[in-house]
């Protein structure tokens, strides 16, 4: 312990602290820097002002594959490839580098009102992903129509692969906010807000496959109007 350096202390402390506040868990801390648990904990208490959350970290590379996660991880791992590669940083560095980038951009998406109020990739995440990475879980896909590079389990077959970004899912881009917003508009007729907007989809589908309507937007009308008297009675 003597013979420890000083500045190396602080400088990890400084790293830690960074870490906490872009809100690291205690195993990424731990994995991240050299100090003690104690310290880490009574660190993590001080800038916090509460104890660490207990528990396991996620351990699952399928979350990255759902639609809007994978598009935010693919931007992360990108802009990390980024910093590894050309900027020449060290991995942790890179980490938390990537990971302030992808907040500035969540936060101007955000403020657009485009995004739920909180981001969806998390640091502890945004590090999990590296480490799947690193562990040859996950490999990046490039999409055959805008070339962008994705977020793929590894060994998936590359060949004809389309983006999420390309080809959104049909409920793709659906924030809470947005639901919230269209409920408070519907505020008169409580009985669709109640139904939004999963069966009204079902629904319309059916009615695609069934009797062909004469537009989209009239069959949505006649559902709508179905579900309000269905559930008023
Ligand atoms: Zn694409």
């Amino acid at each position: 312990m003597a013979t420890r350096s000083v500045v190396q202390e602080v400088k990890e402390i400084a790293l830690a602290i960074e870490l906490i506040e872009l809100g690291a868990r205690l195993q990424l801390l731990e994995a991240e820097t050299s100090l003690s648990r104690e310290r880490l904990v009574r660190l993590y208490k001080e800038v916090k002002g509460e104890s660490p959350p207990k528990g396991m970290l996620p351990f699952s590379t399928d979350w990255f594959m759902t639609w809007q996660p994978n598009v935010h991880s693919s931007l992360f791992y990108n802009t990390y490839c980024f910093m590894t590669g050309p900027a020449n940083c060290e991995p942790v560095q890179a980490l938390v580098k990537s990971y302030r980038l992808y907040l500035e951009h969540w936060r101007l998406q955000e403020a657009m009102g485009q995004l739920d109020d909180a981001p969806v990739l998390s640091l502890t995440r945004a590090w999990t992903l590296v480490r799947y990475f690193s562990s040859g879980l996950l490999q990046m896909t490039p999409c055959v129509r805008c070339g962008g590079r994705f977020v793929a389990h590894a060994h998936d077959p590359q060949r004809g692969y389309v983006c999420g970004l390309c080809q959104p899912p049909s409920r793709a881009g659906r924030t809470r906010r947005a639901a919230l917003a269209e409920q408070a508009a519907d505020r008169t007729m409580p009985a669709t807000a109640e139904f939004a907007p999963e069966p009204a989809r079902e629904a319309i589908t059916g009615a695609m496959t069934g009797a062909m309507p004469e537009s989209i937007p009239e069959a949505t009308t006649g559902i709508t109007t179905e579900i309000t008297t269905e559930a008023a009675a």
